[in-house]
Formats: C-alpha cells, sequence, structure tokens
C-alpha cells in the first residue's frame, strides 16, 4: 500500500496520466479532458466506500481475535484433522452459505458449492469434481449424512426454467450445468402446469433437490453405505424470504430400483 493507503497500482495509473498530460502539450483538449475525468474517476473509485484488501484483512482479523483465539481447544483439534458429519450440497448463491445459515463450526460440515446445488450423476469424465468430492467425503472421511441444499429465489434454477424447449443455448456453461435438474424442470412442468412462473420456480428449486438426492445414488460407494446404513441423504430448501428451512429425507419409493 502507499503511505496514503491506496493501493500502488491506482497511484502508478494517477501519476502516468499525470505525467503524459504534462508531457504531451499538444494533446486536443478533448483528449486532456477526457484524461482528467478518467483520473478523477480513479481516484474517485480508490476513495470509495469499498476496498476488497481492507475488508479481507479486516475480517480476518475479526474472526482470528474473536474465534480463533478464544477457541483453542477446537482449532487445536482441527490441526490434526477433520471429522466432519455431513457433506452438504449448496448453492453459490451468495446469500445461502450452509455454515452461516445452519450454524455449522470449523470441522462439522464438508461443503460443495456450485449453481444451484446441483448433484451430477455419477461419470468419472463429465463434472469430475462434484465426484471427487463426493468420494472423498463417503469413503475417506466417512460423512454419515449428505444434504442437498436448495433455496430460495435460486438464479440457476430460473436459468434452468427459463432453457427455450428447443434446446438453444447463451451461454458457455451455465445451461448445460443446470441441465442437470432437467428432470425436475419437466416434473413441475408437467404437474403444476397452472401455477405461475415464479411459483414453479419455486417448486423445481425442491424438485431438482430431489433429483441430486437421486443422483446420488448412482454413485456405487454411495449406495453401498446408504444400503448398509451408514450413510443418509436428506433434502433441504432455505427460503430467505420468508426465513424457513424445509428438511426432508430421500423418497426410497421412487427410487428402490436404484438401491
Ligand atoms: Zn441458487
Amino acid at each position: 500500500m502507499a503511505s496514503n493507503g491506496k493501493p500502488i497500482h491506482i497511484d502508478d495509473a494517477i501519476n502516468g496520466l499525470k505525467k503524459l498530460l504534462s508531457e504531451k502539450e499538444d494533446l486536443q483538449t478533448v483528449a486532456v479532458a477526457k484524461i482528467k475525468q478518467l483520473t478523477a474517476e480513479l481516484e474517485g473509485v480508490d476513495a470509495g466506500e469499498f476496498n476488497a484488501v481492507e475488508r479481507i484483512h479486516d475480517g480476518f482479523a475479526r474472526f482470528k481475535k474473536e474465534k480463533y483465539e478464544t477457541n483453542p481447544t477446537l482449532y487445536g483439534e482441527l490441526a490434526k484433522g477433520q471429522s466432519p458429519k455431513f457433506l452438504v450440497f449448496a448453492c453459490a448463491d451468495s446469500r445461502v452459505c450452509p455454515s452461516h445459515i445452519l450454524d455449522f463450526q470449523p470441522g462439522e460440515a464438508f461443503v460443495v458449492r456450485n449453481i444451484a446445488n446441483m448433484v451430477p450423476p455419477y461419470d468419472t469424465i463429465k463434472h469430475s469434481g462434484a465426484g471427487a468430492a463426493i468420494e472423498y467425503a463417503v469413503l475417506y472421511l466417512k460423512v454419515e449424512n449428505i444434504v442437498v441444499i436448495g433455496h430460495s429465489c435460486c438464479g440457476g434454477i430460473k436459468g434452468l426454467m427459463s432453457i427455450p424447449d428447443d434446446g438453444t443455448e447463451a451461454s458457455d456453461f451455465i445451461e448445460q450445468w443446470v441441465k442437470i435438474g432437467l428432470a425436475a424442470k419437466s416434473k413441475v412442468k408437467a404437474d403444476c402446469s397452472d401455477l405461475e412462473y415464479s411459483d414453479l420456480c419455486t417448486k423445481c428449486e425442491k424438485e431438482a433437490v430431489n433429483v441430486s438426492l437421486g443422483n446420488l445414488l448412482t454413485y456405487p460407494f454411495v449406495r453401498e453405505a446408504v444400503v448398509n446404513k451408514k450413510l443418509s441423504l436428506k433434502g433441504g430448501h432455505y427460503d430467505f424470504v420468508n426465513g424457513s428451512f424445509d428438511l426432508w429425507n430421500l423418497d426410497f419409493g421412487f427410487s428402490s430400483s436404484l438401491i
């Protein structure tokens, strides 16, 4: 950081522009005005309320003082290893951090977050990041619960519901990813065709969780652990508009043939 608290690269940029202004006296008036405006904007941004580096430094300092240093027993244990009871799939949405809303303490939950909290079906080539996390959590950490948590106003589910029937895609990754929940979209559209779009999306948020629970059973080590009663699969839905949380068990009625 520079002495006045501004990041050095911003100061360099402003100084560079000022130098350019002083050296190039033949610059046209319009160009000069433009550069002055840009420098003012740069300084304005820099003097604004939000500073990412300070936010991160302050956040860690607060965590260290208030949590890390006040709980040496917990952090001493965690330094030796982890044995979380939960593997959680949650959406990447900034409003639904599972550790925050379920008050998980460090070491309690092994968490995977992605767009629309999808669990892809077993496939060693596609989406292997999810597979690696499930394999590690089930076989090595021996978690006792897998919880897939959907949420209200999920942009990923809206994306899934908005994919045109002709399959046209407008993004490089998003639609391909959320199509993991295509069966949920089809079921909701078939069962609840009279509902408004927003209500359809809410239904789909929950149904997509059920699709993910079914997909978990395509992993042989998940199936085996469930059959041996070492592992339980649960669905959840967090509604941050009304401040409620639903939790349900995997309905074996529709998926018993997979076990
Ligand atoms: Zn979401």
